[in-house]
């Protein structure tokens, strides 16, 4: 009997039957564009392998105007059918099903010859779009039409439209961005034209036998969004004109209001699917912040949804699916939603991958191989350069002995789960210390190893991490480090954090908290992030109310810049907004002059200032703790270091991870 029966249920769309209730969403991965479509089918073969219900493939444009960005994947012309014939027929060998996104961007489109409903400028691109005339619209849907007749010719099961987000469709629905006056605009049954139009059309040209999915966006949180009845009015008329599917979409990308990063609490959003639920007689399918099997069941099972969509889960482990059928859920590799290795690769130009899965998207470059002749390997460090190279080496036939002076694993991950809004991180630590035990590493905690604890082993690897760096402030003695704060020291009221990396921000969010994490408590999230009822208020935005701060905070660097820009790029700008939310007054240009019994003096555009604090608190950076290696190496023994041992500098998990990985498999 499985723990999952909702999850693993098949769903009948009619001519077709998914083997079950998952759907792996759409992601852009900049796999198609690297041209390597071997690489693009492998990806999607390996989670067809992993047993997902339906995967849609990330975003294609339907014609070059449409393009999130110039050259963008698509399915422009007749040749680039041979491509896409590869990746179905290769998911198809493997026994999945897949359906591709149609993905027209309208003003998000990153280029000057961008298109919408009118020439309204979006607040993330720098194009202001040509309104469409009559022509140009036919044109539009035309072209998505015929996009779908290209994916039915390549092998595709299906299609699906992405009408939310704030892309093309989504633009023609709300005053935010049609200011029409013809039939394109005006009354709702103007503005929803488009979007049916094109389900309509689409459906007449593939016929019946083939999957349609349509992406609505259930609260758009920008001003004047849809409201809750136009939602259900649009959603009722893509039905009629044929959609076989609704998915769901939340929040357009230039949202103030974060929806998948990982202090978005779990399925916060999952309530709105069960409402549209009610209104439709097609299955509907809830997404965001969902990463886990038991999260997705109880959805399921509480009637939110008909079936659940993950995407990010799937860079995490191609595995979900069949892991979970087979009672093996706690190996399941969990997306942390950190987006350091998916979007902010995206939004960089760079391939996505996965911090806690270096393999994704590239499964036929890095591969885990049965050691030919196993070695006992040492690893001294259990943080996750540590156990992730004990993992792979353990994987790949290795004996492996993990040592760490502390009694528990996950080295600073420990630290990072203290941070309100970071509890995943408790999960990146069980699935590590999961998997060294399932693959029978050797844990040898709680003291410090030295050179002559290492004698007799083939290799030995150093991921003995960092020392927090000496500032070097005149009365620093009075200060205390992040690591003393983290592990529970008590502070005063008002506190002032020298050094805003990613550290000095996280401390500075563990300090203002006043009471438990809103992460872990949907309304009080929504509360603080001002996310109301699109049945009340239209786009679902409501004036945000913040739990006032627990403490006064003046977070500080002495670059001459805004504190934070060195942030990820797709959730530095969370980290700015809860923290102003909280009042925190963060500085750039300082100079720390001491620290007294009075509290931090500084020098800021020239001006000497006391900042009359009772606590400080030193977040300046870290350096390499590479005196084991150095030791090792002068008595001759040959080790490898990796990863903050090695370089301390733009250090963080992902990179970690990666570099244990790396390392192992070539072990
Ligand atoms: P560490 O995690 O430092 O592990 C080193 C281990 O070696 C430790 O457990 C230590 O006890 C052990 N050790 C050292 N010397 C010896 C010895 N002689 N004998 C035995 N054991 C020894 N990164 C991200 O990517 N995303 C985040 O959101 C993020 N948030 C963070 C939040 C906070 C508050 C902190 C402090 C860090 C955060 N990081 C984050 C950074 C990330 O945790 C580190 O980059 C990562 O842990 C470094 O991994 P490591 O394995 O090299 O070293
Ligand atoms: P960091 O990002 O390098 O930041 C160090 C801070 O200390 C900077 O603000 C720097 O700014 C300041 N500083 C440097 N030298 C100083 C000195 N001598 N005196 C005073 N201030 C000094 O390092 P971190 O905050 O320790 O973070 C460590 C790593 O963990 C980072 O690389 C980061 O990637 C990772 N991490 C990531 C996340 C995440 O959410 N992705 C969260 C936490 C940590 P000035 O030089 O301008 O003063
Ligand atoms: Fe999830 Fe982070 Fe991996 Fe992206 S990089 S898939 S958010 S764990």
């Amino acid at each position: 009997m499985t723990q999952y029966p909702h999850l693993l249920a098949p769903l009948s769309l009619g001519h077709v039957t998914l083997k079950n209730r998952v759907l792996m969403g759409s992601m852009h991965t900049g796999l198609e564009e690297t041209g390597d479509w071997n690489r693009v089918a492998e990806f999607y073969a390996e989670r067809a392998r992993g047993d997902v219900g339906l995967m849609v493939t990330g975003g294609m444009a339907p014609n070059r105007e449409g393009g999130v960005f110039p050259g963008a994947a698509g399915l422009y012309n007749d040749n680039d059918i041979e491509n896409h014939r590869l990746v179905t027929d290769r998911v198809h060998q493997a026994g999945g099903r897949i359906a591709m996104q149609i993905l027209h961007a309208g003003r998000y489109a990153y280029g000057k010859d961008c298109v919408s409903a009118s020439a309204v400028k979006s607040p993330i691109s720098p194009f202001v779009p040509r309104e469409l005339d009559e022509e140009g619209i036919e044109k539009q849907i035309a072209d998505i039409v015929t996009a779908a007749i290209r994916a039915k010719q390549a092998g595709y099961d299906g299609v699906e439209v992405m009408g939310s987000e704030g892309y093309f469709l989504n633009q023609f629905l709300v005053t935010h961005t049609n200011r029409r006056t013809d039939r394109w605009g005006g009354p709702y049954e103007n503005r929803m034209r488009l979007p049916v139009e094109v389900v309509r059309r689409v459906r007449q040209a593939v016929g019946s036998d083939f999957i349609l999915i349509y992406r609505i966006s259930l609260i758009d949180l920008v001003p004047n969004g849809s409201t809750w009845d136009e939602v259900v009015t649009l959603a009722r008329a893509i039905q009629e004109a044929g959609a076989s599917i609704l998915n769901t979409g939340i929040g357009w990308h230039e949202a103030r209001v974060p929806t998948i990063a990982t202090s978005v609490p779990r399925a916060a959003f999952a309530h709105l699917t069960g409402r549209l639920r009610g209104e439709v007689g097609i299955p509907v399918i809830t997404s965001n912040r969902i990463n886990t099997p038991e999260v997705a069941e109880g959805l399921l099972a509480s009637g939110m949804a008909d079936m659940v969509s993950m995407a990010r889960p799937f860079l995490a482990d191609p595995d979900f699916v069949a892991k979970a059928a087979s009672g093996r859920a706690a190996e399941i590799a969990p997306c942390i939603a950190c987006n350091q290795a998916c979007l902010d690769h995206t939004f960089s130009g760079k391939l996505s991958s996965c911090l806690v899965n270096p393999r994704a998207c590239h499964e036929t470059v890095l591969t885990y191989e049965h050691a030919q002749t196993p070695q006992r390997i040492a690893v001294v460090g259990a943080g996750p350069a540590g156990l992730m190279a004990a993992k792979v080496a353990a994987l790949r036939g290795h004996k492996v002995v993990l040592f760490d002076q502390s009694t528990e694993l996950g080295g600073q991950l420990n630290l990072a789960k203290q941070v309100p809004g970071k509890e995943e991180f408790h999960g990146l630590v069980a699935w590590f210390a999961h998997e060294t035990h399932r693959l029978g590493v050797e844990l040898r905690l709680g003291a410090a190893v030295d050179v002559a604890d290492l004698a007799g082993f083939d290799q030995v690897i150093v991921a003995s991490g960092v020392s927090p760096r000496d500032p070097q402030i005149p009365g620093q003695e009075r200060a205390k480090s992040y690591l003393q704060v983290l592990q529970g020291a008590p502070i005063g009221k008002r506190v002032a954090i020298v050094g805003a990396g990613g550290i000095g921000f996280d401390v500075a969010e563990y300090l203002v908290a006043n009471g438990p994490s809103a992460t872990l408590n949907p309304a009080e999230w929504r509360k603080e992030w001002g996310v109301g009822d699109p049945a009340e208020t239209s786009g679902g935005l409501c004036e945000p109310t913040p739990v006032p701060p627990a403490r006064e905070v003046w977070l500080l660097q002495r670059k001459a810049e805004k504190p934070g820009r060195g942030l990820g790029k797709t959730t530095g700008w969370i980290h700015r907004a809860a923290l102003a939310a909280k009042g925190v007054k963060m500085l750039g240009g300082v100079s720390y002059e001491r620290i007294t019994d009075e509290g931090l003096w500084i020098t800021r555009d020239g001006q000497p200032q006391l900042l009359a604090v009772d606590d400080v608190v030193l977040c300046a950076g870290q350096l390499p703790a590479r005196g084991l290696y150095d030791r090792l190496v002068a008595a001759g023994i040959t080790a490898h270091v990796i990863g903050g041992a090695d370089v301390a500098a733009e250090l963080d998990a992902k990179r970690a991870i990666d570099q244990g990985a790396r390392l192992a498999a070539r072990l």
